[in-house]
């Protein structure tokens, strides 16, 4: 006989990290080898990148716009980085973690805060370290998107992203993105199974139960 899943409510797994240290390839990964889980798309008044595509890497919206929605409660979180505004949309969230899904954040300790001190218990947070410094200012100086005051900003950023580690459920050392994305994979599935989460563990208990 086929078991029935037990349902349970999704989580919110956060990953955060100074800018060039893996994250975003990473998510990427974890997406693909995952179906389980969906990407949160950010609402930014940053302008787009070449090569990004509005509504898959963020919604781009004006300043006026943000501020609309920040202030009607439309964002579960927001904060501003690098001078630009960025924040999540609550609706698709909600939305998701009701239906049992899981949903990634690529956010930063700011809206990592915001979260936990809103909904703490469908929070997991992991931080990604670089493998050290230098790797870090090498990995930045070598993304051709970005200008010299950027880098320069995000050199000055990613010290202060880094002193705010301690504040997350788990670490991660980003050596080797494969290890990376697999650890992230272990952190999902022990995650998933906590009793907590599995709303529908006390019916199946009690017919496991009736049985006997
Ligand atoms: P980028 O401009 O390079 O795409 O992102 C810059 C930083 O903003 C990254 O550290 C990223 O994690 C963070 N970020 C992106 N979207 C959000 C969001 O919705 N909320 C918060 N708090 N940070 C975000």
């Amino acid at each position: 006989m086929n078991a029935k899943p037990i349902s349970r409510r999704g989580l919110m797994l956060v990953l955060s990290s100074p800018s060039g240290a893996g994250k975003t390839t990473i998510s990427r990964r974890l997406l693909d080898r995952d179906p389980g889980i969906t990407m949160s798309v950010s609402v930014t008044t940053r302008p787009m990148r070449p090569g990004e595509q509005p509504g898959v890497d963020y919604y781009f919206v004006d300043l006026p716009e943000f501020d609309r929605m920040a202030e009607q409660g439309e964002l579960l979180e927001h904060a501003r980085v690098f001078g630009n505004c960025y924040g999540t949309p609550r609706s698709t969230v909600e939305q998701a973690l009701g239906a049992g899904r899981d949903v990634l954040f690529d956010i930063d300790w700011q809206g990592t805060q915001q979260l936990a001190a809103n909904a703490r218990n469908d929070l997991v947070s992991v931080f990604v370290l670089p493998p050290s410094g230098t790797e870090l200012e090498r990995r930045l100086h070598t993304r051709a998107q970005d200008s010299a005051e950027v880098i320069a900003q995000r050199m000055a950023k990613a010290s202060d992203e880094i002193s705010h580690w301690a504040e997350y459920d788990y670490v991660i050392v980003n050596n080797d993105v494969d290890e990376s994305v697999t650890a992230v994979q272990a952190i999902l599935r022990a995650e998933r199974l906590r009793r907590t989460r599995q709303v529908g563990l006390p019916a199946f208990v009690q017919s496991v139960q009736a049985a006997l």
